[in-house]
């Protein structure tokens, strides 16, 4: 089985082997690193997965940005204090445009007011847009008519990452890069790099196949060890592709 957290376990010790720093994405906007990962997690759903995400990587010495969604499903407060305390970045996972259906006043008031609640929490210097599968529309494009950089936001990795330079992996669809079912959450690479399972990137570290720069979107609600929960995930997973496909062709 991919996708589980055994082998994320092993796909980060691998990377370490290979003398790959860690920079949470804030750290790598203000002074990259020559040679690093960006582990950047979205929390969409069951942040319990993200917790035991984050354990993982403390253990190994490992820092990662866990971007959170102002809804019930991953809005967790006693575990984004806690993922903050283990020494990881918080970002929010702003989707406030398609929330608000597309009005952009609305949508910048609700961005705010989420943006201060999570300061209750934790520092947040960097927000991450959520893909919104369901909707058409693109949470993006608050930034048309209003500007983040006002609320000392340093950075978003759609808008503040040069993917020419630096290599973008998403485990989107429950695969690395997979075209079909990335709509929002692809990046124009620079690389032509086919990643085929977990195992194959870590052969490809392993070779020293892999870029210096590199930034890895992960959805730990997806990295399940126990097999009920991992079968459920990849059903879902195919359902809202089909939703999707069916969706974006009309
Ligand atoms: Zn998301």
């Amino acid at each position: 089985m991919d996708f589980t957290l055994i082998r994320y376990n092993q796909l980060l010790k691998t990377l370490l082997a290979q003398g790959f720093e860690f920079q949470l994405f804030s750290s790598f906007l203000k002074k990259p690193a020559p040679r690093i990962i960006i582990l950047r997690h979205d929390v969409d759903r069951r942040p319990g997965n993200s917790l035991k995400t984050a354990r993982i990587e403390h253990n190994l010495g490992i820092q990662s940005t866990f971007y959170f969604r102002a809804v019930p499903e991953s809005w967790d407060e006693g575990i984004i204090r806690k993922i903050a305390g283990l020494g990881h970045e918080i970002g929010y996972h702003y989707e406030n445009l398609s929330v608000c259906k597309g009005n952009p006043d609305q949508a910048w008031d609700d961005f705010q007011a989420n943006l201060a609640n999570l300061r209750e929490l934790a520092p947040v210097t960097t927000i991450c847009m959520h893909g919104s599968p369901m909707s058409r529309i693109n949470n993006l494009d608050l930034w048309q008519t209003y500007e983040y950089k006002t609320q000392d936001i340093v950075g978003e990795p759609y808008l503040d990452v040069d993917y020419g330079k630096v290599f973008y992996l998403t485990d989107t669809g429950r695969r690395w890069n997979h075209a079909g079912a990335s709509i929002r959450d692809r990046v124009d690479s620079g690389f032509d790099i086919q990643i085929d399972s977990t195992i194959h990137l870590m052969d490809l570290a392993q070779r020293g196949r892999l870029p210096d720069q590199i930034m890895i979107n992960t959805h730990p609600q997806r990295w399940e060890d126990r097999a009920l929960p991992w079968v459920k995930e990849l059903v879902w997973q195919n359902v809202k592709n089909v939703v999707k496909h069916v969706w974006f062709k009309t």
